[in-house]
């Protein structure tokens, strides 16, 4: 076995890992114990990770298909680029450069991201570059810009280790970045009198962690920093000599801020004013302050004004530049940084550079050997796919990111991909619900297949080496980018579409040559990696920026309160008070607030290949207070209708602890590859903030009401002949089944278990399920052979099938009549003996006979697969966290259960005093 080392592909933390391989295979994967990110730990996301390397749904070759009439073919790489390059270059020609336009991701590489920005603003001349990260970090960003003068997150990890106050706010990190959340746990264990702040709507598990909770309405998190503020001011906590030696514009806000009493700002979110006090006194008295935050202050109408005021807070008490104190960004992809640094956006440019700057322009210009670069900014992501719709832009090229699932609104995105004239995808699975799109895709290398660099939140860079080659005929993205740049070049020279044509060059022989051009253009600039090599980076491990050989890389910046700004001082900046873009009202009276699970990662296009992922949290849910749920009269289960001014979704209901009356919650995850509908996007407004152009994903307000859909199927099938890999093969079957999924008024497919993968299918319907979609459910699952047990009452519209093998029940589709299917789902994936099951598996009964019942209840720990039950049945015999540990080896792990074990501890000790 060999091993190589890479970073995890999902979030900012950056996690370095492992690679175990074998043979061209990657066979595991561990923390990296060297890499100062995680020092060897993994999150359960990232523990997964050689589980999700497989070939089912993966683009292996070209596919292409000429008219949209028809289906797909493979091609040549031959081919298809010289098609790509071909429409392009008409388009260009016909109807100028912003006709097209490039939409990439923050799960690229550097020297990916690199070269497409190099292809659209040098070779082809438009600004029309945007990237996924414009959903993601482009608030903080521009808060940052706005009050420290550069896109500079000022922190390091360490500094967790040395704050005594800690606020978080907009971020269920627990979550999001559950690495970081060990290490936040870890320096509360060490010192207990760190307080630590949550600013949330919901009670999450970062907010149980608390010291104290702020449980905010949402979108007043702008009103509560603004009365941080002001009780800092009002208790002489702010840092006068700081402010006069090194900012500007502080009067103005400090007159600004004096009507937002604690008062008024308890009136406005919803919390008690003695709260907004307290957490003032904490971040004020603190000898070392650090805020983080994430989505839930970027994902707003005004979430640069969000990011903006919560730096505020730093430099009005001169909480930078040192040990444990700083505002720092929690970045939600594993590269948005380094795509930002290269410029790959946009409004930006590559080192950091300033696009309405004509010396900036002209550098850059230089750097590439062209004649110009383009001053107006592109469409950003929202701006570009209307601009798509409208028929402005007429070609798009989507590289490693899934717009029809991640951007709001998603009727338009869909009209937009409809209506644009050429769509070219580059993906590494062919799946996602974006493909059925693209009129060409092609097959990218993916996690484990590919060198360059990242970079993650706290500035640091990490080389990442090659384990195995490409699946199939994929290529590294920048490879396919150059390949792509010198076939439109000569296109475009010999069409008369020319403008830098003649002078860009794109001859890379390796990503390395790649990196080593990017790292020459941040020469001087603030992000200087001109010293940094990808030797240096494999011999000496990741790198933080600004770099040098003498002093390595920097911990923290603004030390010598000298910044990016034009005078060389922060700057306070006006705020414009502001809430949700959509406000409750008589027809849409509850909120709707979207987030993330703890163990899926924005879309599932990887994620959503690893069932034991899907064991914590299997469907899209949504979570509502128990009083919302008993006016409505929904139980637990019951499918529901939510509808917002932009579309309808049907979801099931739950009753949800962390919610506040009047508000709700839907994760984000899902799309029309795992649900009937596109999820929580399809009802987001496409409102975005006015600076970062970043959308408001985080809210909607909507309706919730019931719906009847009295014909019901649940469907679970495992298990294969000897020799099948049971993984691809439980892949296959939710492959085969996805197509059928839109045929229903309500439908949800998900994987369970993990040696044995189960695929379950759950379907809700108005009208009876046909016989040909019976049919179609049974061959997608393999049910359809006559070994299978069967139960038909036509009159009741009840058609039942069970297939049990060698003592196993190794699949069910029960139509019409569901009540026995979960916990006939879970004796299928602990492999229960089913002598007695026979006679019981028709039963409409939804509790099991006592002698074959499931004992596991809901995984908690998906690493070590531990389930409720037994952790219920330890805290009954007297078992603390350290005793489950020991015992269950539940929380052992990657540990991102302990805080739900911790919650079932506290729960059941609770209802033991209550009895
Ligand atoms: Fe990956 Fe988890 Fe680390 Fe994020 S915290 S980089 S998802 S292992």
């Amino acid at each position: 076995m060999a091993e190589t080392k890479s970073t995890c592909c999902y979030c900012g933390v950056g996690c370095g890992v492992i690679i175990e391989h074998s043979a061209n295979k990657i066979t595991g994967v561990r923390g990296d114990p060297t890499h100062p990110a995680n020092f060897g730990r993994l999150c359960s996301k990232g523990a997964a990770l050689h589980l999700t390397v497989v070939r089912e749904g993966r683009a292996l070759e070209p596919e292409l298909r000429t008219r949209r009439d028809l289906a797909r073919e493979n091609v040549s790489w031959e081919t298809a680029i010289d098609h790509a390059a071909e429409k392009f270059a008409q388009l260009i020609r016909e109807h100028g450069p912003d006709a097209v336009a490039f939409y990439v991701s923050g799960q690229l590489l550097t020297e990916d991201y690199y070269v497409f920005n190099k292809l659209a603003k040098g070779l082809i001349g438009t600004n029309n570059i945007d990237s996924n990260s414009r959903l993601c970090m482009s608030s903080a960003v521009s808060g940052y810009k706005m009050t420290l003068g550069a896109d500079s997150p000022p922190c390091s990890y360490e500094d967790i280790d040395h704050t005594d106050c800690l606020l978080i706010s907009g971020s269920n990190t627990a979550f999001a970045h559950p690495v970081l959340f060990r290490r936040i746990e870890d320096a509360k264990a060490k010192n207990p009198d760190l307080k630590i702040i949550v600013i949330d709507p919901r009670r999450t598990d970062t907010a149980a962690f608390a010291d104290l909770h702020l449980a905010i309405l949402p979108g007043t998190d702008l009103v509560l920093h603004s009365a941080l503020l002001h009780v800092l001011l009002w208790e002489g906590l702010t840092n006068n000599a700081y402010i006069q030696a090194y900012t500007d514009g502080f009067a103005a806000l400090r007159d600004a801020v004096r009507e937002i009493t604690p008062a008024f700002a308890a009136q406005v979110c919803g919390v008690k004013a003695d709260d907004i006090i307290q957490a003032a006194r904490w971040f004020g008295n603190a000898k070392a302050a650090l805020s983080m935050w994430c989505q839930g202050l970027n994902q707003s109408v005004h979430g640069s004004h969000n990011s903006a005021s919560l730096v505020h807070l730093h430099l009005a008490t001169g909480q930078i530049g040192r040990a444990g104190a700083g505002p720092f960004s929690l970045t939600g992809q594993p590269n948005a940084m380094g795509g930002r640094e290269v410029g790959a956006m946009a409004g930006l440019m590559s080192g950091h550079r300033d696009m309405a700057n004509a010396t900036h322009r002209a550098e850059v210009a230089a750097l590439w050997n062209v004649a110009s670069v383009p001053v107006t900014p592109g469409k950003t992501a929202v701006e570009m796919f209307e601009a798509i719709r409208t028929g402005e832009i007429k070609a798009v090229w989507i590289c490693c990111t899934n717009p029809a699932q991640s951007l709001p609104h998603q009727k338009l995105v869909r009209e937009a991909l409809e209506k644009a004239e050429f769509v070219v995808l580059q993906e590494a699975f062919r799946t996602t619900e974006t493909a059925p799109y693209a009129d060409l895709i092609l097959p990218a290398a993916t996690w484990g297949e590919k060198e360059g660099v990242v970079t993650n939140s706290e500035r640091r860079i990490t080389r990442l080496h090659r384990a195995v080659t490409p699946a199939g005929n994929a290529k590294p993205d920048w490879q396919i980018a150059c390949d792509f740049a010198k076939a439109l070049r000569l296109k475009m020279a010999s069409n008369g579409a020319a403008n830098n044509a003649n002078l860009a060059y794109f001859d890379y022989q390796k990503a390395e040559d790649i990196f080593n051009e990017h790292a020459s253009t941040t020469q001087g600039r603030d992000l200087d990696i001109a010293a940094l090599t990808y030797t240096i980076l494999a011999e000496q491990g990741a790198q933080q920026w600004p770099y040098n050989t003498v002093s390595g890389g920097a911990k923290r910046l603004f030390a010598d309160g000298k910044f990016a700004t034009a005078n060389g001082r922060a700057q306070f900046v006006p705020i414009v008070l502001n809430t949700v873009a959509e406000a409750t009202s008589a027809p849409y009276p509850l909120h709707l607030t979207t987030g993330r699970l703890r163990d899926q990662w924005h879309g599932m296009s990887r994620t959503g290949k690893a069932a034991q992922l899907f064991n914590h949290y299997d469907e899209a849910t949504l979570g509502m207070h128990a009083d919302d749920m008993q006016r409505r009269k929904f139980v637990d289960g019951d499918l529901v209708e939510v509808k917002s001014r932009r579309g309808k979704i049907i979801v099931r209901v739950q009753t949800d602890a962390q919610m506040r009356l009047g508000q709700t919650f839907l994760p984000m995850h899902f799309g029309r590859a795992h649900l009937s509908h596109s999820g929580a996007n399809e009802l987001m407004p496409a409102n975005f903030d006015p600076f970062s152009k970043q959308p408001e994903l985080k809210h909607a307000a909507i309706q919730v009401s019931g719906v009847s859909l009295p014909y019901q199927v649940m469907a679970m099938r495992l298990g294969g002949t000897a020799g099948e890999s049971l993984h691809e093969l439980a892949l296959q079957r939710m492959a085969a089944l996805q197509p059928l999924l839109q045929q229903f008024d309500y439908a949800s497919i998900a994987l369970a278990g993990r040696d044995d993968p189960a695929v379950v299918l759950r379907i809700g319907s108005k009208t009876p399920i046909s016989a040909a979609q019976t049919q179609a459910i049974d061959t997608a699952l393999h049910l359809d052979d006559d070994n299978c047990l069967s139960f038909k009452d036509g009159r009741r519209h009840i058609d039942k099938k069970a297939l049990l093998q060698d003592g196993r029940l190794l699949g069910i589709r029960f139509c019409g009549e569901i009540a026995a299917g979960k916990w006939l789902r879970d004796i299928a994936l602990e492999g229960v003996d089913t002598a007695n099951l026979r006679r019981w598996v028709f039963a409409p009964v939804a509790t099991p006979p006592a002698n074959i019942g499931s004992t596991k209840g809901k995984t908690i720990c998906s690493c070590n697969g531990v389930g409720e039950a037994a952790i219920i049945n330890g805290v009954a015999a007297g078992m603390d966290l350290a005793g489950l540990q020991k015992n269950l080896n539940c929380g052992t792990g990657c540990g991102s259960c302990v805080p739900e074990i911790k919650r079932i501890i506290h729960l059941q000790r609770s209802a033991q005093y209550a009895a």
